[in-house]
């Protein structure tokens, strides 16, 4: 059998320049180096999932890599079209550790997040389980103290596909081939400081990464509704070993977090919000961001709670309606909020949200300004983009 050759030049002097592929150094904590590696898999089967569902057969080759690098920040590239043109998604390992590091100390007081409603589980009741003594009573965990560490490793988890489902929307839309159009490169990564001559419609592209990301988060998350509802834990009894409890923990902690439509409309909510979140945005000072590539992190904060109202709106995402959505949303910001605050040592600090409610107007006015440029570059976009399916928000 041939092999095919995959091996790119290009994309292996992308790769080299951002930081060359994740290895493990001898410098970093051993806990790091475990998030990233289990990581790794995980974010590579959702990409390649993503791909399947969007993508038409024969089209380019989608990789993603975990980069080392410290940034809190993702990339994506195409290369020049040949035949081993390929497309890529990049996450550096910064921002993998920043996700598991805040969602950790977010889940780790008892009234975090609602996690603390745990459900009863059909033909199994948890709380009678006999766990493992070696696995609990170490530490002096409890049962629940174990469920909000799996809930917080589910949500990392889910914070960075999130991210990864923004890189995946520039990869799809055609907006890698745009900016090649304004900069010789077909390469987008979210650094804001850089000159952008070409701003306005570069922060069009992020408006539609962002809201895709949204779409596609909570299109997968009721996907799986069935699946985690029923979920079928595993039987554990005395001699369970570490394997079976991890097993046991993560289809918990997937259950508390998906299994319901609330939940999922939470966790959607959770995942966008909480990841610029955990870039700490100052407040909206109402002005548009003239000359910088990405809006300000408020503006895209509340793109994530609009987003998703729209698409309750809508109605194409039974049995999602606007009474789930709208309520729960603010809950939601509420109790991040509160958790940022406790982590933080301080009161919850809602101004960096707030800015953009207070200055409603000016927001609505930003987004009419970049609907209106990225309504200028559809029908280019529209010839670039991967794959089947209209572009968000109008017909092809
Ligand atoms: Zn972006």
């Amino acid at each position: 059998m041939a092999i095919e050759e995959t091996y790119n030049e290009e994309l292996e002097r992308f790769i080299a320049s951002k930081g060359g592929r994740f290895e493990p150094a001898d410098w970093m904590p051993a806990g790091h180096v475990a998030a990233i590696s289990q990581s790794i898999p995980i974010f590579r089967n959702s990409c390649e999932t993503m791909r399947r569902h969007f993508y038409l057969d024969g089209q380019r080759p989608l990789v993603l890599e975990v980069i080392s690098n410290e940034n809190s920040n993702a990339t994506c590239y195409a290369t020049k079209a040949g035949p081993s043109e390929t497309d890529l998604i990049g996450i550096y390992s910064g921002s993998i550790i920043t996700a598991f590091s805040w969602f950790v100390a977010l889940y780790a007081s008892p009234d975090s997040l609602d996690v603390g409603s745990i459900p009863d589980l059909p033909g199994e009741n948890w709380k009678s389980i006999q766990i493992d003594p070696r696995y609990v009573s170490a530490d002096g965990l409890t049962c629940s103290d174990i469920l909000r560490y799996f809930c917080a490793h589910q949500m990392a988890i889910a914070s960075m596909e999130f991210l990864i489902r923004h890189e995946f929307a520039h990869v799809k839309n055609g907006h890698l081939e745009l900016v090649n159009t304004f900069r010789q490169t077909q390469m987008i990564e979210m650094i804001n400081t850089e000159e952008a001559p070409d701003w306005l419609y570069r922060q069009a592209l992020e408006m539609d990464a962002d809201c895709n990301a949204v779409l596609i988060q909570l299109q997968w998350g009721l996907s799986r509704l069935a699946e985690y509802q029923d979920a079928e834990l595993p039987i554990l009894n005395a001699n369970a070993s570490v394997a079976d409890l991890n097993t046991y923990f993560r289809s918990l902690a997937q259950h508390c977090l998906y299994g319901t439509v609330q939940a999922v409309v939470s966790s959607t909510v959770i995942a966008g919000y909480t990841f610029f979140r955990m870039l700490n945005p100052s407040p909206w000072d109402g002005e548009i961001a003239i000359g910088k590539t990405h809006p300000p992190l408020p503006i895209r904060m509340s793109w994530v709670l609009v987003m998703m109202q729209t698409l309750a709106m809508e109605g194409n995402h039974p049995p999602l309606t606007i009474d789930d959505v709208l309520p729960l949303a603010i809950e939601v910001v509420a109790n991040v909020e509160q958790k940022f605050g406790e982590v933080l040592d301080s009161k919850a600090d809602v101004t960096a949200i707030l800015s953009t409610l207070e200055q409603q107007q000016r927001a609505l006015e930003y987004d009419r300004i970049l609907k209106a440029a990225w309504a200028e570059i559809r029908p280019f976009l529209n010839k670039h983009k991967r794959g089947k399916g209209k572009l968000a928000g109008g017909d092809d």
